[in-house]
């Protein structure tokens, strides 16, 4: 292709809200054999919602979410969010008084502070968190938390957590010291296109395949309801960029889209990183493509664009 060719294909792109960052990352699309996707914020919509809590301990309900989220409180992650708009839909349910919550442009806010205070906090990425509330210690989060701190998961709530995984819902586990006091579960919806995006590069000759630090169970319900067949999960954030590196190994050009922290050096690790541009900054400074309508169609999009490009008349 020529300079001029690149110049207008990059124009292309950028009228369909497809950043390139070089005519070096145009070229490579053309030949991806693997799409490596981030599940959580890339296939799924990022917008977790909470759909139940499970309290095992005989503690009144109120009482355990208040404590949750106020563990969540200082976390960034989507699962926090979800978990705080949840216990403040809750309480403001219980009591609408404007002492305890108010309500603003239809969202319930948390004003005069009906959290606890969480000291010593701190994040365990692909874990969950911990930290201490009224002295005590409390942690959220996946199996690996708990086990990792000793905590044994009884046999009645191993099979609530395998129910929720089953129907493709993250189990997330609460424990305050030591005692497994309950569960919330969480689901995230697949974005609308995810599976036709999936379809359509499959069709293109172009393998999809799905990394996420969620648990096993959770990540094959959305790989089968998605259609991707090769799933790699409980990932840790530096796993990632092996798992790109693991595809790479036979000479295989693999493209990684994502859009969080955690994807930022897979993205990197990629012959094609390709960040979400709702995604987090980090994310899209690693990437070399910027979806910026942040809809997985612009994957396709992006590869046409490149094989047009550099389509040779044989
Ligand atoms: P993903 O790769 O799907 O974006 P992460 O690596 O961010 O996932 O997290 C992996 C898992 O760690 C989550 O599915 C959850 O079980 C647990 N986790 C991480 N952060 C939190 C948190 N703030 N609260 C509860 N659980 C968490
Ligand atoms: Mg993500």
């Amino acid at each position: 292709a020529t300079p001029t060719a690149v110049m207008v294909a990059t124009g292309v792109g950028a009228n369909n809200g497809v950043l390139i960052k070089g005519g070096d990352a145009l070229e490579r699309a053309q030949k991806v054999r693997y799409v490596i996707f981030d599940k959580t914020g890339t296939l799924t919509q990022g917008k977790a919602t909470v759909t139940t809590a499970k309290v095992f301990s005989g503690m009144d309900r109120g009482e355990f979410l208040t404590l949750v989220a106020s563990a969540e409180a200082s976390s960034e992650h989507p699962l926090a969010r979800a978990i705080l708009e949840y216990a403040r839909h809750f309480h403001f349910l219980e009591d609408p008084s404007p002492t305890k919550n108010t309500q603003s442009q239809g969202r319930v806010s948390n004003v005069s502070g009906w959290l606890l205070d969480a000291t010593e906090f701190s994040a365990l990425p692909g874990r969950g968190i911990q930290c201490f509330i009224e002295g005590k210690r409390v942690l959220v989060g996946n199996r690996k938390l708990l086990t990792a701190s000793g905590i044994t998961i009884p046999t009645h709530v191993e099979s609530y957590l395998v129910e929720l995984e089953e129907s493709a819902q993250t189990g997330i586990l609460v424990a305050r010291d030591d005692n497994l006091i309950g569960v919330l579960g969480v689901a995230d919806p697949l974005k609308r296109e995810s599976a036709v995006v999936v379809e359509g590069l499959m069709k293109m000759g172009v393998r999809p395949v799905m990394v996420t630090g969620d648990n096993w169970r959770t990540a094959r319900a959305v790989a089968k309801e998605v259609g991707i067949q090769d799933v790699m999960a409980e990932v840790m954030p530096a796993g990632k960029a092996d798992a790109v590196r693991s595809f790479q190994r036979d000479g295989s050009i693999v493209a990684m889209v994502g859009d969080g922290i955690n994807d930022s050096p897979a993205l990197a690790a990629a012959d094609i990183g390709m960040a979400i541009g709702a995604g987090t900054d980090i994310a899209i400074e690693a990437a070399d493509y910027v979806l910026m309508r942040n809809n997985l169609e612009d994957v396709i999009t992006a590869i046409d664009l490149s094989r047009k490009t550099f389509a040779r008349i044989r």
